[in-house]
């Protein structure tokens, strides 16, 4: 019988099961991608206590629920501690994380301290807060990681973070840096990181919606969003639908770095080099173009392609 064009015919049972495996799938890559972020840069070891701080924002929710996840399969015993901390944005709703980390049953710690009021005191009117905004956030936030004894603190910043940083770091402040997946605190107290460090932001946005995640609106402050940083974002996107593998390749590439190769005589000793005398089939090729693999499907021995 014909289907009239109103009524698509029915679901058979494999494509209504497709939305099920589709986040069955994501949730395997996100805790396989945390899994070997937290396993390559030695993140968390057993005995750990670890702060992870959650905004409200996709990417902390996630940190935070890949981390309950993995906790609870890891084969060495760690702690987590939900911290949130309020402060005192107008309209911010503080009954949200509340609610949210009450129902998952978990040690967490809601911090209030009105910052949005010294920020406003302090910084004349159309100038830009973030820099005085996140230096206090840090200093608070450094202050309950040690009331609540905990040795590490985990930040939701992404493979696309970590990307856009390093571009920032190369167009405005003239140098080769992103954003580490672990480091010591500024104050030499924590130990620092970042296990999102290996996931695409889409996959984030994907599971934010999956779980259904209360998020909160990061806009609150009313303070301008760094445009340059959204800017180079929107290239990396570009970058990303026209040529297929150039994120990922580029993202290797932070991961393979060779120093004699660039220019900075700190890391290289170019004063000193002498000829060795040994002739070195991998060596350079000082006459020649440098080969190119193709991108697509080029084999980056070792190192996890976001693509499942
Ligand atoms: S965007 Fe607002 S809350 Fe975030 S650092 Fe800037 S001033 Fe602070």
């Amino acid at each position: 019988m014909m289907q009239s064009m109103s009524t698509p015919p029915p679901l058979g049972p494999a494509a209504r099961d497709r939305p099920q495996r589709e986040a069955l799938k994501l949730e395997k890559r996100l805790c396989r991608l945390v899994g070997q972020a937290i396993s390559d840069f030695n993140m968390i070891e057993a005995g750990d206590r670890v702060m992870v701080c959650l905004s409200g924002g996709k990417d902390s929710y996630g940190l935070l629920d890949i981390l309950l996840k993995l906790q609870a399969r890891a084969p060495v015993p760690f702690e987590l501690v939900a911290v949130n901390l309020d402060q005192k944005q107008p309209g911010f709703p503080a009954d949200v994380l509340p609610a949210y980390l009450q129902s998952l049953g978990i040690e967490y710690h809601i911090e209030t301290q009105d910052t949005y009021a010294i920020v406003k005191a302090k910084i004349p009117e159309g100038k830009t807060t973030c820099s005085l905004c996140s230096r206090l956030r840090r200093g608070i936030l450094y202050s309950v990681a040690r009331r609540l004894k905990c040795n590490k603190i985990a930040l939701g910043h992404h493979r696309d973070d970590i990307l856009q940083t390093f571009f920032l770091n190369m167009f405005f402040g003239g140098k080769l840096k992103a954003m580490p997946p672990k480091l010591t605190s500024d104050n030499g107290e924590f130990i620092v990181i970042r296990p999102l460090a290996y996931v695409a932001e889409k996959d984030l946005i994907d599971w934010a919606e999956q779980r259904r995640f209360p998020i909160i609106a990061c806009n609150l402050c009313g303070s301008q969003p760094n445009l340059q940083r959204q800017v180079v974002g929107d290239m990396l996107r570009e970058w990303g639908k026209q040529h297929p593998g150039r994120i990922e390749s580029l993202f290797t590439a932070l991961q393979n770095v060779v120093p004699s190769h660039l220019m900075d005589a700190a890391l290289h000793d170019f004063r000193h080099l002498k000829p060795t005398g040994v002739a070195d089939a991998q060596g350079d090729k000082a006459f020649d173009e440098e080969p190119l693999p193709a991108l697509v499907g080029a084999p980056f021995a070792g190192v996890p392609l976001v693509s499942a």
